[in-house]
């Protein structure tokens, strides 16, 4: 009697054990919100909703169709959802991108490097015209940095590769799908040049772009570290290449691993951009960096602060939004993995 009371309350103690045991993933994942939430105050709104609320996309795009507005350009968007003013940010650092999207301009004393390029069918008008408006000369574009094959920030490089001779510079993955897709590339496919490595410098004119490899959102996304004055005062920036989770996500293999790959970088450039200094985060999109609304700030500024320098904690405040919101993401893929009812 007493040996089976004792198996019987073995019995239950390792049940209760395995219970307990048991990951508690709906909390996991409210806590990576969380934190994601808090990271974002005010300031990330658009990344938060963006990663964390809105549906996402589900996978890559593996077609290799024309785009519509390549097929017929009068399929374009019309010019007033892009259209923005360029605008001189810092001493040496000019915004020649839209509404939606960044381009911007890095000038040295020898030449002009170029970060993104738009779409095909806005990117003569914006940064060919804005550089113009602005004083800047296209044909001094020495280096153009795309930080992803993506339709909205490769669209203008074969067309400022051809006519002034910039070097391209490009992750190794994403030269790969421009070679892949001929279709889906056509007008927007500059010649395979520079293979961007971590830690690459491109330097010109005293001035110099570190390059740091952040695999995710793409696989050869390309992020940047650089300085630029305001007012003669150093102020370093951060930039990151690729936000959206536009890869396979939707299933526990490969998304979990995707999520890492993703969630890894982010660290990367989180440390990067501690050890910069990085005062200023920018992206190639408005809704990641609110970019529109800051350079319409800019003109009420006096001797305000800069509107773009948030300081070093909220340049970090960025990364958080985005790993809490892939981590969240990613243990949903490992609660299904776990325990496969529908979701
Ligand atoms: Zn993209």
């Amino acid at each position: 009697m007493r040996a089976f009371l004792c198996i019987a309350l073995l019995a239950a103690t390792s049940a209760w054990a395995q219970q307990s045991a048991k990951r508690n993933y709906d909390a996991e994942i409210r806590a990576a919100l969380a934190s994601a939430k808090d990271a974002a105050g005010f300031e990330y709104l658009g990344t938060l909703a963006r990663n964390c609320l809105l549906p996402q996309s589900g996978g890559e795009d593996a077609s290799d169709k024309v785009a519509a507005y390549v097929a017929n350009p009068a399929a374009a968007p019309p010019r007033d959802t892009w259209y923005a003013e360029p605008a001189q940010v810092f001493d040496n650092l000019y915004f020649v991108g839209g509404r939606i999207h960044s381009s911007w301009a890095l000038t040295t004393r020898d030449g002009i490097i170029l970060i993104d390029t738009l779409y095909p069918y806005n990117s003569e008008e914006l940064i060919v015209g804005g550089m113009r408006k602005l004083g800047l000369d296209p044909r001094a574009i020495k280096y153009v940095l795309v930080s992803h094959a993506h339709a909205d920030h490769i669209g203008g490089a074969e067309l400022l590769q051809s006519r002034y001779g910039a070097r391209i510079v490009m992750g190794a993955g994403d030269w790969d799908l421009v070679g892949k897709y001929p279709n889906r590339y056509k007008t927007m496919a500059p010649k395979r040049d520079i293979v961007a490595t971590d830690g690459m410098k491109v330097a010109l004119g005293g001035q110099s772009v570190a390059i740091w490899l952040t695999p995710g959102h793409t696989p050869g996304t390309l992020s940047y570290t650089f300085s630029v004055s305001d007012r003669g005062r150093p102020v370093h920036v951060a930039y990151s290449g690729g936000t959206a989770f536009n890869f396979v996500n939707d299933t526990p293999d490969p998304g979990i691993r995707n999520f890492q790959t993703y969630i890894e970088s982010q660290r990367h450039l989180a440390a990067k951009a501690a050890d910069a200094g990085a005062t200023v985060l920018l992206s190639n999109h408005s809704e990641f960096d609110n970019a529109y609304n800051k350079n319409r700030m800019l003109a009420g500024r006096g001797n305000g602060p800069h509107p773009y320098e948030l300081g070093a904690d909220w340049v970090q405040r960025y990364f958080k939004v985005t790993e809490g919101c892939a981590r969240a993401a990613q243990l949903r893929l490992e609660r299904q993995l776990a325990d496969p009812r529908p979701i």
